[in-house]
């Protein structure tokens, strides 16, 4: 349990001293109740502070990064068979690694991380965070395969959740498909259009939530704005 004027002060908007003022004067909720008095001890861990009607979080030092990977690198801290892997692209002194995966030949926004906690969360299926892919394909994607993605397709031992499909084009017998899956199970998507006969041919992600890839060139990463960190939070 911490004073709300400290927890105030530790989020990095203001002094103690402003923040005890801030209280005073009626600026400060706590889960939606405004509170008035100072010695007011809460739960950083669980308590929803806002100043002004704005959410605050504790300043800390994490690092979040956003990385265009490109195909041919793996998704993990380190490879058996010494293939390059997407921290080869990152350097900095932080230890990080990535939020979810990509596969080897699966290209786009890749997220990185040092907040352990964060990172465990987001990868969670409840948070239904929508994570959206350009998909090319084999042949022409018909309406009864674009629906039967949107309803669930049964994978090996179980069915999709419902998925946001677009056909976008069709040209020298390829379609491209933008797929949207709040799951990340391994190799879904490739799975997915392979379930409705429609296998992949390139895949690249292009958002992750309200995250997406601005302006990176493959290769290329950023540090997150805060708010996009906000989003993730
Ligand atoms: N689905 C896949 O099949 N591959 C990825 O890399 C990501 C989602």
């Amino acid at each position: 349990m911490e004073r709300l004027q400290k927890y105030i002060a530790s989020c990095g908007i203001t002094s103690r001293r402003k923040a005890e003022e801030l209280i005073i004067n009626g600026h400060v909720k706590v889960n939606g109740i405004t509170i008035n008095e100072l010695g007011t001890k809460i739960d950083p861990g669980k308590d929803i502070v806002t100043v002004s009607g704005k959410r605050i979080t504790e300043k800390n030092d994490f690092v979040y990064i956003k990385l265009n990977k490109p195909t041919g690198y793996v998704t993990t801290v380190k490879d058996q068979f010494g293939r390059k892997t997407v921290l080869d692209l990152i350097d900095i002194k932080e230890r990080i690694y990535p939020i979810g995966r990509l596969d080897f030949n699966t290209s786009g926004l890749l997220l990185l991380t040092d907040d352990g906690e964060l990172a465990n969360k987001l990868m969670h299926p409840k948070y239904h965070i929508y994570k959206t892919y350009s998909a090319t394909v084999k042949g022409q994607v018909g309406e009864g395969s674009l629906q039967k993605l949107r309803t669930g397709v049964h994978i090996e031992d179980y069915t999709t959740s419902p998925a946001k499909v677009k056909l976008i084009e069709f040209k020298n017998n390829k379609s491209v498909v933008l797929i949207s899956i709040y799951e990340g199970r391994n190799r879904q998507v490739r799975k997915m259009m392979d379930a409705v006969g429609h296998p992949v041919l390139s895949l690249n992600r292009i958002s992750f939530g309200e995250i997406d890839l601005s302006n990176l060139k493959t290769g290329e990463w950023a540090y997150l704005s805060n708010d996009e960190i906000n989003f993730l939070k």
